[in-house]
């Protein structure tokens, strides 16, 4: 099992999960000749694609969807939640499937456990995706933390997890009062510290592998995100990766 980054941050986020022959897209917030483009660095073409997986309709997530599983006929997994407030982009395509928040279901050799979130969005979820054996922990775009959270969070051996901004960068910053408000609400975005206390409650005595995610370019740095998570697990900052809005991270076997 193995997983890429395609990019992460408010201009577009996607990630892929392999196992044997199938991979899922986490999310494609990208064009299509982008998305294209990003899948390439990573050695692979849309056809290798077996299901783009939804979190929620917000544009750097849902924003390339449409468009990029007519060109190439991928099936596209959502929440009902989701796809109730996105219907019309998805008319006309036959392969578009809903899914509870509450229900962990098969893709291949793939288990998806949707994770449901606390954001301003209609069924949000995270995802936890493992192949029997191991489990990756995606975890963006939620503004506090909650017991379900953390008991599907826990004991995974790799995590994506939002380090979105730091609150005194936010609340300097040249964003409007109501986009600050927003941000940084219960169903806003992960700040580096909300993020470093959730994953020091989590069980990480598996994890291999740790980046930091949807980080904003204007209200956060690469340097406070590591700074945050390593030290909420006691190693050197160098072990924090980061999913780069431009470049994401390359693949990492598990
Ligand atoms: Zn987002
Ligand atoms: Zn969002």
């Amino acid at each position: 099992m193995r997983f890429a980054s395609l990019g992460s941050g408010s201009e577009g986020n996607g990630l892929v999960v392999e196992a044997g022959t199938t991979r899922v897209l986490v999310d494609c917030g990208f064009g299509v000749r982008d998305t294209v483009a990003r899948l390439a660095r990573l050695g692979l073409a849309p056809g290798d694609l077996t299901a783009i997986l939804v979190t929620h309709e917000h544009s750097d997530h849902i924003g390339g969807v449409p468009a990029f599983a007519a060109r190439y006929a991928i099936p596209v997994w959502a929440t009902f939640g989701t796809l109730s407030v996105v219907a019309e982009r998805f008319e006309g395509m036959t392969h578009v499937y809903g899914f509870d928040s509450h229900e962990r279901f098969a893709l291949g050799g793939l288990e998806i456990v949707p994770v449901a979130v606390p954001h301003d969005a209609r069924e949000p979820v995270q995802y936890v995706i493992g192949d029997g054996a191991r489990r990756v922990g995606i975890l963006t775009d939620l503004g506090v933390s909650t017991l379900h959270v953390e008991d599907c969070l826990t004991g995974c051996n790799a995590l994506v997890l939002e380090c979105n901004h730091d609150p005194d960068m936010l609340e300097n910053g040249s964003y409007s009062w109501p986009l600050k408000r927003r941000i940084a609400s219960r169903l806003g975005h992960l700040d580096n510290g909300t993020a470093a206390a959730l994953l020091a409650r989590l069980d990480n005595s598996k994890l291999v592998h740790i980046f930091a995610a949807h980080l904003s370019r204007e209200n956060n740095t690469r340097e406070l995100a590591r700074v945050a998570l390593a030290g909420a697990l006691g190693c050197a900052q160098e072990w924090i990766g980061i999913a780069g809005q431009d470049e994401g991270f390359d693949w990492r076997d598990l």
